[in-house]
């Protein structure tokens, strides 16, 4: 089961890596089009029109793969509401085998029991990578604390749920804490993908939430805080 989330986790987030690619390319791919109408309006000799034509046509290609990818993305998930007790059990059960396997004891302490409209795969997706981290973490065993409530956003004042997943796990240095959002940073070398942080910033961002992160090695097993804050009100796009 795990190896199978490893993949579907690293398909997942190479499957956004990829949408948000082809969200890059749409712009100056469209602007090259438009230059090359112009060209051709220009080129006299059969020659460069003929060169032209091509160009033109394999740009249509790329644009015709940039947009089946993003068309992809947006088909993949419909916001739906669900409660953090399942996204809880999900979640949890995913990580089954290698809790069981060791040292880490789990709390969960459920305060929100409104369920919460969202893209719930995706949620599930951005809970799933705080956890795998959090396990990471503490290869000797600690807690993992997972804890839902609701609460009002203290930047905007909107209402809405944090979850949080705490562990007391190795903690992280400044310099590590400046780049764990950027795609492809990871201290687990071929262990890791880089991309679990990355992916689930989109996905707050998407859900106009937040998530945040406290850490510290001051002491040995500090560990670590993720908050992700999800507005009840979301307007889902
Ligand atoms: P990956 O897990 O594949 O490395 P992530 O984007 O999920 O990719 O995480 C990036 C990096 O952030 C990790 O390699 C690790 O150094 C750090 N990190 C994330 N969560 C934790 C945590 N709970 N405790 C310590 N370090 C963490």
């Amino acid at each position: 089961a795990e190896a199978a989330l490893m993949k579907s986790e690293k398909l997942a987030a190479v499957g956004r890596l990829a949408s948000s690619i082809a969200h890059e390319i749409n712009n100056p791919l469209e602007s090259v089009t438009n230059l090359i109408y112009l060209a051709q309006q220009h080129a006299t000799a059969p020659e460069v029109q003929s060169f032209l034509n091509t160009a033109d046509q394999e740009l249509r290609r790329i644009s015709a793969i940039a947009n089946q990818t993003l068309r992809f993305h947006k088909q993949a998930s419909k916001p739906q509401a669900i409660s953090c007790v399942e996204l809880f059990s999900t979640v949890l059960s995913i990580f089954e085998g290698r809790l069981r396997n060791s040292n880490i004891t789990v709390e969960k302490r459920k305060r929100a029991l409104q369920p919460i409209v969202c893209f719930a795969g995706d949620v599930r997706q951005v809970l799933t990578n705080l956890v795998g981290n959090a396990i990471d973490a503490m290869p000797t065993g600690g807690r993992l604390l997972i804890r839902s409530r609701n609460a009002t956003d203290w930047t905007t004042g909107r209402k809405g749920l944090v979850l949080t997943v705490a562990d007391t796990g190795c903690g992280m240095d400044s310099s590590t804490l400046e780049q764990i959002f950027e795609p492809f940073f990871t201290t687990k070398g071929i262990g890791g993908t880089g991309l679990g942080l990355w992916v689930s910033q989109e996905v707050v961002a998407r859900h106009h939430g937040a998530l945040r992160v406290h850490s510290s090695q001051r002491e040995a097993n500090s560990g670590t805080v993720f908050a992700l804050f999800l507005p009840f009100d979301v307007a889902v796009h």
